[in-house]
């Protein structure tokens, strides 16, 4: 048996080009993080090889006494990560990813053409959550469900409840989905509930971009307040540097999903069984084991102080890089960030946020273009969004943070420059200069 170098030296040859992109880079997507070699090493293992259909105690294969130990582990390290009382809260662990874990949900607890209503795309919303345009059912959720999506208040870029209410009077949903992809704030829970009761609808919270703080408990609690909580878990979520125990880094977790549901009846629909059934066999067959283990590894440590310390540098690492865009003049959606990101409106600057990310590119400055409030087009906003968990977890600082801000301008000035096509010189000169040795941050991007 050939390790992969003698067996597919192609793909080999492409991983360690995608290793050294990731190594040199300075990684700023909000959903992306770096796992840990102990997370891997479970991803890479012979889990992958089992089929175990079905639940620990109940599957439709044999073999599996050890398997069953370890989704139970998991189930159990997942709810005490998120301070859960086993009586009160299940978990399912299978689910392959964030989007799955939310079409499951809706197959639990909807009938086709129930009605739904989550945050917008262009407003900080997931795709899952219901999104269709004017023209189109663009994804599963609003082809299978009728989706009425709430928006921002574009005059302070924070959710508007008061619409929010007025609009699930009269659309009366079955689902309100709290949590968002590109929303710097937190979400008011308490309202959300109070807006639920009155309409009979369940509450949901999907907190995959802020599960991390969540644990840590680092911003609201959605639990107390939601009937059902998803989430992916390979965000800033899960994912932990250690820094204080640099030999102990271990948190950072595998590509997947979880769904967290209430056990006693919520609207007379038993959640448990409901879900366990939408996940299997509803939409998914064998679970993937290796996942599982990976989770269960980066589960393990979620409650210790170094996971809080982590959590809240992110948080203030966030803060120092919105405040340093403040005084350099930017717009932020809603004035500033809560959580892990920030979302500029590079508008007022006359650019698109596709070309800055284009641009920031080829400096190795790694963030996604994203639409803003008021935006027309998807494919080409008028925003970029920035986050801050995956160089936190290589170990940056406030001070690095402030840096990336000015960093971020120079390619922005490169964009606006690029865009009036005036000085090509100019941005090949920022180009060599952050390939140069003398590019500040080089030397702390070690591995
Ligand atoms: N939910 C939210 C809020 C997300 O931001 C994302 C992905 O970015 C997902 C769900 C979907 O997760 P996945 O890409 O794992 O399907």
């Amino acid at each position: 048996d050939y390790g992969l170098s003698e067996a597919d030296p192609e793909v080999r040859a492409i991983i360690d080009k995608e290793k050294e992109r990731q190594f040199r880079s300075l990684e700023l997507i909000a959903s992306e993080n770096f796992t840990s070699r102990a997370v891997m090493e479970a991803v890479g293992s012979c889990l992958t090889n089992k089929y175990s259909e079905g639940l620990p105690g109940k599957r439709y294969y044999g073999g599996n006494e050890y398997i069953d130990e370890l989704e139970t582990l998991c189930q159990k390290r997942a709810l005490a990560a998120f301070h859960l009382d086993e009586t009160n809260w299940g978990v399912n662990v299978q689910p392959l990813s964030g989007s799955p874990a939310n079409f499951e949900v809706y197959t639990a607890i909807l009938k086709p053409h129930d009605r739904i209503m989550g945050l917008d795309l262009p407003h900080g919303g997931h795709l899952s959550h219901g999104f269709m345009t004017p023209k189109r059912r663009v994804s599963g959720t609003s082809i299978y469900f009728e989706s009425m999506p709430y928006r921002l208040d574009e005059s302070t870029g924070l959710v508007d409840y008061d619409m929010l209410e007025k609009t699930a009077i009269l659309f009366r949903p079955k689902l309100i989905i709290a949590g968002a992809s590109a929303y710097p704030r937190d979400f008011d829970y308490p309202r959300m509930r109070k807006i639920a009761d009155s309409v009979g609808a369940f509450l949901m919270m999907d907190m995959a971009h802020i599960s991390g703080l969540v644990a840590a408990s680092v911003v609201a609690d959605p639990f107390e307040y939601c009937d059902i909580v998803t989430t992916t878990t390979h965000k800033l979520n899960l994912h932990n540097q250690l820094y204080l125990l640099p030999y102990f880094q271990s948190l950072r977790g595998p590509r997947g999903g979880m769904i967290f549901f209430r056990k006693d009846p919520v609207l007379g629909v038993d959640l448990e069984s409901a879900i366990n059934n939408a996940v299997f066999p509803g939409l998914q067959g064998g679970p993937h084991n290796h996942t599982i283990g990976g989770l269960a590894v980066c589960l393990k440590h979620a409650q210790s102080l170094e996971f809080k310390a982590y959590q809240n540098k992110v948080v203030s690492n966030c803060r120092a890089l919105a405040s340093r865009l403040l005084e350099l003049g930017y717009k932020l959606v809603s004035g500033g960030s809560d959580n892990h990101l920030v979302l500029v409106d590079l508008r007022p600057m006359g650019i698109d946020g596709a070309r800055a990310e284009k641009i920031l590119d080829m400096a190795s400055i790694t963030l996604n273009k994203n639409s803003v409030p008021g935006d027309k087009s998807a494919l080409v906003p008028g925003g970029i969004r920035i986050g801050s968990p995956a160089m936190t977890t290589r170990g940056f600082t406030e001070k690095e943070f402030k840096l990336i801000a000015d960093f971020i301008h120079e390619g922005v000035q490169l964009t606006i420059d690029a865009k009036r096509s005036v000085s090509g010189s100019k941005l090949q000169d920022f180009l060599n200069f952050v390939a140069s040795p003398d590019f500040p941050l080089r030397d702390k991007v070690s591995d």
